[in-house]
Order: structure tokens, then sequence, then C-alpha cells
């Protein structure tokens, strides 16, 4: 008989092989490893397109490198620079306009949804739009519009494949059981540089200390929200939208040595998890060649270094933004571009030295406490969520 994958006797997964890719956020610390993975992937693996903010050197150096059709530059003074460096090979792309397009262009199969923010949640919707695989690290753009992505996604044939290390592994152990069949999810979190510090201690840490993370090392902003737990909170939101989960079905287990990356737990009591090394090109690499697995380049767990695994449940009162991100879950509506916005705003406030680390939290509750919530949302009213939660966080600091 010939030999199946498990996965297609089930008729969960249909096979697609990624070939042309385009990568939105290439400068950041997930576009930096997809490139190194795509390196080491071989030819059948292309890079067609690239996307960053500013840095405009990097951006030409990439591009020298891996020769793509088109670059885009999101902040417009940056373009002349960048175009001076480029041969003819390349077309530039400018602005947010720049980036939708780039998103949704016909030579590409495959988009790496890299950018850090809100800022990338438009391209990732119009990659969503034009039926691309979508390898999503910008969780921020689910927290903000989840509710308009998973079904414009279900429309257009569009697959997510989740990119966060967490969300890969629930995805790769969903595949040991059918929906109906799953009991809870455990969603393992590292606990973050002021996991054993107490609520005073933690008030004014300084902007050093919030990026001494003791597992990952990742970009600024989502280091910062690891320290307050806000990026456990935005992965539990994402989690619901990805899986179609309800947010009482997902358990927070604070699991310091990031070496469990999150586990489902079945009806029958069976728990399946994800394991490997603490290292994002083992998940980049999965959502660009699912359902294959082929050898790559991240880092390999070794065993006999690994001395013990250790749980604790998380602190929900040094942590009030886990409690808020199970909230915000149920509320829905405008409930996430609120929260989301606040915390930019509020992670850019403190990344500047202007409010202390205690502050960010606070600040966040502020904001959701004083808004209406609006269910059923078009794209154009939870923009306006976002930039209202922003604008609020700067009324709570000046006034
Ligand atoms: P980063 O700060 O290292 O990189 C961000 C990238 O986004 C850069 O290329 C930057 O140029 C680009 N960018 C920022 N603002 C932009 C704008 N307005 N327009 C266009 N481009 C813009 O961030 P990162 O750590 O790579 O994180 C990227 C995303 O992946 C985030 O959503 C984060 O939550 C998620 N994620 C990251 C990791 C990690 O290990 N770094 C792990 C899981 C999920
Ligand atoms: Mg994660």
């Amino acid at each position: 008989m010939e030999s199946r994958r498990w996965s297609e006797v089930w008729g969960l997964h249909k096979a697609s092989v990624a070939k042309r890719i385009a990568i939105m956020g290439s400068t950041g610390s997930i576009g930096t490893s997809t490139l190194e993975v795509v390196r080491a992937l071989g030819d059948t693996y292309q890079v067609v397109g690239l996307a960053g903010k500013q840095r405009w050197r990097q951006l030409a150096e990439q591009c020298a490198a891996f020769r793509p059709q088109a670059v885009a530059v999101a902040d417009q003074a940056n373009a002349q620079s960048l175009a001076g460096l480029l041969n003819g090979a390349t077309e530039l792309l400018v602005g947010p306009t720049g980036l939708v397009e780039l998103a949704a262009r016909e030579d590409s199969d495959f988009v790496v949804a890299a950018i850090v923010g809100s800022a990338g949640l438009e391209s990732t919707i119009a990659a969503v739009r034009a039926g691309k695989q979508v390898g999503l690290a910008n969780k921020e753009a689910l927290v903000v519009a989840g509710s308009i992505i998973v079904p414009l996604a279900r429309q257009t044939g569009a697959r997510l494949l989740p990119i966060d290390s967490e969300h890969s592994a629930i995805f790769q152990s969903l595949a040991a059981g059918r929906a109906e069949e799953v009991r809870r999810i455990y969603l393992t979190a590292s606990g973050g540089p002021f996991r054993t510090w107490s609520a005073d201690q933690m008030a004014n840490a300084t902007l050093a200390d919030a990026l001494r993370h003791p597992t990952w090392n990742m970009g600024q902003k989502i280091t910062i929200d690891s320290a307050t737990m806000m990026n456990k909170a935005l992965e539990i939101i994402e989690a619901c939208w990805l899986f179609d989960l309800a947010p009482d079905s997902i358990e927070v287990l604070v699991h310091p040595e990031s070496i469990i990356h999150s586990m489902v737990e079945f009806h029958d009591g069976s728990i399946i998890a994800q394991l490997g090394a603490p290292d994002m090109k083992t998940p980049i690499q999965y959502a660009l060649t699912y359902p294959d697995r082929v050898p790559g380049i991240a880092r390999r767990l070794d065993f006999t270094t690994v001395r013990r695994l250790n749980f604790e449940p998380p602190d929900l009162d040094r942590f009030p933004a886990l409690r808020m991100g199970y909230e915000v879950a149920r509320l829905g509506g405008t409930a996430g571009a609120v929260f989301n916005g606040a915390n930019e705003e509020a992670v850019e406030a403190f990344s500047q030295g202007r409010i202390p680390f205690g502050r960010i939290v606070e600040l966040i509750r502020q904001v959701l406490d004083r808004h209406t919530i609006e269910q059923n949302c078009d794209l154009d009213r939870l923009l306006a969520a976002d930039a209202w939660a922003r604008q609020e966080v700067q009324r709570c600091l000046h006034g």
C-alpha cells in the first residue's frame, strides 16, 4: 500500500508547497530569521518580495542577496536612498499602499506577516484577501481584526499558518484529534524576566530589565510585552481566532524553560505537546514547508542538557494583563482593537522613558474601562477604535 501521512488519511491537510515568498517586516527579528531559513531551504524557495519601515540600507543588502522582484519601504523619506542602491531588477514600492500592494502581488504564493503591531494589519488583510498562504507572526492583526480576517480567509481560501511558537505547537498538536475531541489548550509562557519579581519591584523596572528575556531573543516590543505578560494575553486572543476556541478552554501555564511550546488535552485525558529548543526558526520553517518536515538550521533540543521541566500557574495579581486578555477575548467587537492600541502606545511611552513599567498595564485598564464596545464592526470602525485608544493613552499621559 502506498504510504500516506496520517493527516492525509484523515483529510485534514491538503499538500501545498510554498515557493515564492514575500516577507513583510524583513528587517526585523522574525524577518531576518525567515531569510536565514529560506536560504537554507535551497532553490525551491524563492524570495520575491521584501518590506520594512525605515532601515533602507539593510533592505538594500537583503535585495542584493535575495534579488526579489519588489521591495516596499513604509517611510517615504527613505525611498530615495533605497532607490539609489537598487539595481534595475527590483521594483520599489513606497508607503503604506506599497506594503499593501506587495502583500497582494500575483508573483507570490506565500506571505510572511512579520510587521510588528497594528501597522501590519492592512498588509496582512491584503494577503488574506488575495488568497495567499499567510505565515502569521503579526498576532496584533488578529487581536485587532480577527473578526474580519478569519471569515475573509474562509471566503478566499487563504490559509493562516501560525508562526508564533505556541500557536505552531497548538496547530501541530491539534492534528492528533478532531476539534470536538479537544478538552483544553495549555498555552505555555516563559513568565518573562519578572516571573519571580514582586509587584513593587516590577513597578519601577527599567527598560534594560524588561529587555532581559530569559529564553527568547526577539524584537523590542514583543520583549516588553513578555515582561508585562501582555504577550500571553494577546496570544489567548490569537488562539481563539486561529483555532475557533472559547477563551475558557485556554489555560495559561508558566513553563520557564520554554521547551514545551504548548499542549492540547483531549477528552480521553491524552495530552499532546510539541517540544523543541526555543528557536523561532522551527515554527517559521514549519509554516513555510507545511505540511512537510525537512531538515533545517534551527537549534535542536538536547535532552541530556535539560535537567528538568518546571511548571507553575500564572499569578494573575502580579500580571493583571493576563486576566484582561481573557476579558477582551470574551468581549469581542472593538475590545481587541482598544486593548492592542492602548498597549502599543503605552509600550512606546515606556520605551521612551516617559512612564514607569508598572504604568503600562494600568493605562490599558483605564482606557478599556472608558471604552464602549461595539460589535459587528467593519475595518474602518476597528481602525477608529485603535486610533481612539492611542489618543486616550496620550490624554492620560498629558492630563
Ligand atoms: P521587530 O521589531 O524585530 O521587527 C519588526 C519589523 O516590522 C521590522 O522589519 C520593521 O521594519 C517592520 N515595521 C515596523 N513598523 C512598520 C510599519 N509601520 N510599516 C512597515 N513595516 C514596519 O519585531 P519582531 O520581534 O520580528 O516581531 C514581528 C511580529 O512577530 C510581531 O507581531 C511579534 O509579536 C511577532 N512574533 C515575534 C516573535 C519573535 O521571536 N521575535 C515571536 C512570536 C511572534
Ligand atoms: Mg509566542
